[in-house]
């Protein structure tokens, strides 16, 4: 399947129009998410492929990287960022096409778990695990990446001075903070000289603690680090990622052996939200991945990526119906039922999250009709509930839709409950033979959801404490 723009917005247009017809978006449902499932599946394998292009013929097969059973195995294993699109069915379909998760809470553990990851294919990542969570990792034999001194402490408390035994052990490794700088957001930005995450480097003393604390470890096997997301240059992430593999080469002479068997580059991939084009792609990430750092690709290593929002961004869209078209000094506004609760990045932060937004009329027909400045409203009662200001769109009107495009990454999934306004329905759409199916992916939230979640069985409670 072809992957260009033409064929992409071909597809939405067909997507929107169906969701209409079949009552998917509703006045009774006035927003809902919409999944391209072929577009998923098409980028997973763009990721299979660009890291088979680069990686020895014998390692095109995702195995069990890293594991005590087959150290350095020169395997592949790409764990979905389950933060970025935390459904069930997204990671299922994912695991269908060969990714695994990284996790970094219990609630994303349970969510891989619940789609089937077998834990050798689920990494944990986060910078607050408590001891219950890193017991829980140990017992299932999930991956681990500790974030800092102190937690590689309670980690020595759990698995002893022999490290994890067994088949099913996890694979343990250090986060590293390689400080090769900021990209163009600072809020996802994790490799600045003071970024919360992993054992910063280049502070004083932390590159002979890190050397010291893997000869005395042998069973810390993998080193991980993630740079960033969005915003950040392809060349930075990649200059971390040589950084970090320089680490390894350096343990692993002072050790004597091959004790860093794998290399965890995390995620980052920026997305291209100006149009329907995916640039950059995985294949040039991975192409100069390979130019840079050419050791990690000689099968000596076993490799984890942790993309996200690459595989799931352009997979999906927020559609919503027009409730009102006004208009304020001048200015022309449409009320969608799509703002900050779907889009709280874009409303709270437009200049580093702007979107495009698609215009479609009531029977979910593109909208044409000379475009005109608007501006593009949310439900929430705040004034600044705007996904988009003064843009250029066909003229909306009561009835029609709006789509918010390249929202399958870190929007549905990631609710803002502001006036308790309920999670919408997602659907996954795929066409055959110029027909449009659509599956469920997760419900909409009901009222008595709602009210249940904001302590609706505890009605006297404060009233009863006197
Ligand atoms: C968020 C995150 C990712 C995924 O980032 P994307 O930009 O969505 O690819 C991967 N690894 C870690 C540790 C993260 O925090």
């Amino acid at each position: 399947m072809s992957l260009l723009g033409n064929d992409r917005a071909a597809r939405r247009d067909a997507a929107v129009r169906a969701a209409v017809a079949q009552g998917l978006v509703s006045e009774r449902e006035p927003v809902v998410g919409l999944l391209d499932v072929a577009g998923v599946r098409a980028s997973a394998a763009a990721l299979r492929e660009a890291f088979a292009e680069v990686l020895p013929a014998n390692a095109a097969s995702p195995g069990r990287p890293g594991s005590p059973a087959s150290p350095g195995s020169g395997g592949v294993l790409h764990a979905f960022a389950v933060k970025a699109a935390s459904l069930v069915p997204v990671l299922r379909l994912l695991a269908d096409e060969g990714l695994g998760c990284e996790v970094a809470s219990p609630g994303e553990l349970a969510l891989a778990r619940a789609a089937g990851i077998p834990a050798d294919r689920i990494v944990l990542d986060s910078p607050a695990k408590t001891v219950a969570e890193l017991r829980e990792a140990l017992a299932l034999g999930v991956a681990v990446n500790v974030d800092s001194r102190a937690e590689l402490d309670r980690l020595d408390a759990l698995v002893g001075p022999a490290g994890p035994a067994g088949p099913a052990a996890s694979a343990l490794g250090v986060r590293v903070n390689p400080q090769v700088g900021g990209g163009a957001i600072g809020a996802m930005s994790t490799a600045t000289e003071t970024s919360k995450f992993g054992v910063a480097l280049r502070d004083p003393g932390a590159r002979a603690w890190l050397l010291e604390a893997h000869v005395r470890r042998p069973w810390l096997t993998r080193l991980h680090a993630h740079v960033g997301s969005q915003g950040c240059p392809l060349e930075l992430m990649a200059e971390g990622v040589r950084i970090v593999y320089e680490l390894a080469e350096e343990i692993n002479e002072v050790a004597g052996r091959r004790q860093i068997d794998t290399l965890d580059i995390g995620g980052g991939l920026p997305v291209n939200f100006a149009s329907d084009e995916t640039v950059p792609g995985h294949r040039e990430y991975a192409r100069l991945l390979a130019a840079t750092v050419p050791g990690l690709f000689d099968g000596r290593y076993g490799l984890v990526t942790e993309f996200g929002r690459s595989l799931m961004a352009k997979n999906g869209m927020v559609v919503a119906r027009v409730e009102y078209a006004k208009s304020a000094g001048g200015r022309r506004i449409a009320v969608t039922h799509a703002g900050a609760q779907v889009a709280t990045r874009t409303v709270f932060a437009p200049g580093a999250w702007p979107l495009r937004v698609a215009a479609y009329d009531a029977h979910g027909l593109p909208k044409t009709g000379g475009p005109v400045p608007q501006d593009v409203a949310g439900p929430c009662c705040f004034a600044g509930d705007l996904v988009a200001v003064d843009r250029e769109l066909p003229p909306l009107a009561t009835g029609d839709h709006v789509a918010l495009l390249d929202t399958g990454a870190y929007y549905v999934s990631n609710h803002f409950a502001y006036n308790a306004l309920p999670r919408p329905g997602i659907h996954g759409w795929l066409e055959t033979a110029r027909r449009v199916r659509f599956a469920p992916v997760r419900g909409p939230q009901t009222l008595d959801e709602l009210v249940a979640e904001s302590g609706g069985a505890h009605v006297d409670g404060l009233s009863a404490l006197r």
